[in-house]
């Protein structure tokens, strides 16, 4: 698809201009409504992009300028949830928050990002990437009262971000990325239909797909829960050998100073891998060197052609001088690999 050598990417958001919420925070309230809210978010997806640019990052994206949060912006937009009804449910076994409740059939009554993929295809060249998030996550950050069954609900949002990824395709999304961190927490569901799920929900594209698989933003439930991982986190080696047989081209996964083993990669021997080589949960802005020695250590168990660099996960948290400094190390560390590798 990409015939740059180890093209670059980020793993979803990037930090929102202060002026559209307030600034290091996730879920962070718009500070427009409307119109206005429209013209501003179009604003920052621009700043945003032109960030992306102006770092030499080769695949791009919204910087998720367009949502509040990677699930219940997409919920939001779905028939049968009730969000004014809420209940407290424990998230991906980790923290407790109050959630919407399922409380009828769900469904998709029209388009939920196709007009921003269709205004970010109109201001770009490059390759761009889109992530919707992944039916597990999506069941998990709901209460259901109508279906009662996580597979059966799953099976349903799979369906309706396949209309929703095909609608993505057809305005020029070139990789769909899904979001499923809760293929590092439900082993069992992974292996019983999270998978089948997934496979459903990219039936029939054309384009790219990718499943992003993290340990989460650099907030305080996520730093406590990896904790308790011990020192060497295997999580991966659960989801990576089904996602090695399934129909998915692209796996995003964790690595930069995370205590993942390296060679867990090549429990996905054949697909493409797009390595987190920048440490999301840390102010500490990588050395093009640091992300350069991540991504020679990957080469150990990927093929080049199959690598690509990106972020451990998102960057909303972060300020925008540290971001811009992260992207800007990720271009440089992956320049001196391709030099390195140009030079056999
Ligand atoms: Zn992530």
């Amino acid at each position: 698809m990409s015939k740059i050598l180890l093209p670059t990417s980020t793993a979803g958001s990037l930090p929102k201009p202060s002026w559209l919420a307030e600034p290091e925070k996730l879920w962070s309230p718009w500070k427009f409504e409307g119109e206005e809210l429209l013209q501003a978010k179009q604003d920052a997806l621009l700043v945003s992009l032109a960030e992306q640019v102006a770092a030499g990052i080769d695949i791009v994206s919204d910087g998720e300028q367009t949502r509040q949060h990677f699930v219940t912006t997409f919920i939001e937009h779905l028939n049968g949830v009730d969000f004014n009804k809420r209940e407290t449910v424990r998230i991906r076994n980790r923290y407790d928050a109050s959630v919407p409740s399922v409380v009828g059939d769900v469904s998709r009554p029209k388009s939920v990002f196709v007009e921003d993929a269709k205004f970010l295809r109109a201001h770009t060249d490059k390759l761009i990437k889109w992530a919707l998030p992944g039916p597990m996550t999506m069941i998990d950050t709901l209460y259901d009262g109508h279906y009662k069954s996580r597979e059966k609900l799953a099976w349903e949002f799979a369906k309706i971000l396949n209309e929703e990824a095909k609608e993505l395709e057809a305005v020029g999304v070139d990789i769909i990325q899904f979001d499923e961190p809760a293929f590092n927490v439900f082993f069992d569901e992974l292996n019983d239909w999270g998978i089948a799920a997934l496979e459903r929900a990219v039936e029939g594209l054309k384009c790219q797909t990718a499943v992003h698989i993290c340990y989460g933003y650099g907030i305080k439930a996520n730093t406590d829960w990896k904790q308790t991982l011990g020192s060497e986190w295997r999580q991966y080696e659960e989801s990576f050998p089904l996602l090695q047989k399934s129909n998915i081209d692209i796996i995003s996964l964790e690595s930069q100073n995370s205590k993942v083993p390296m060679d867990l990669i090549e429990l996905l021997r054949g697909k493409k891998v797009m390595l987190g080589a920048i440490d999301v949960a840390t102010n500490q802005i990588e050395t093009p060197d640091e992300v350069a020695d991540t991504l020679r250590k990957a080469l150990q168990f990927v093929e080049a052609e199959n690598l690509y660099p990106c972020t451990n996960c998102g960057m909303a948290p972060l300020s925008r001088t540290v971001a811009r400094g992260k992207l800007n190390a990720l271009s440089q560390g992956a320049a001196i690999i391709r030099g390195e590798l140009g030079g056999q």
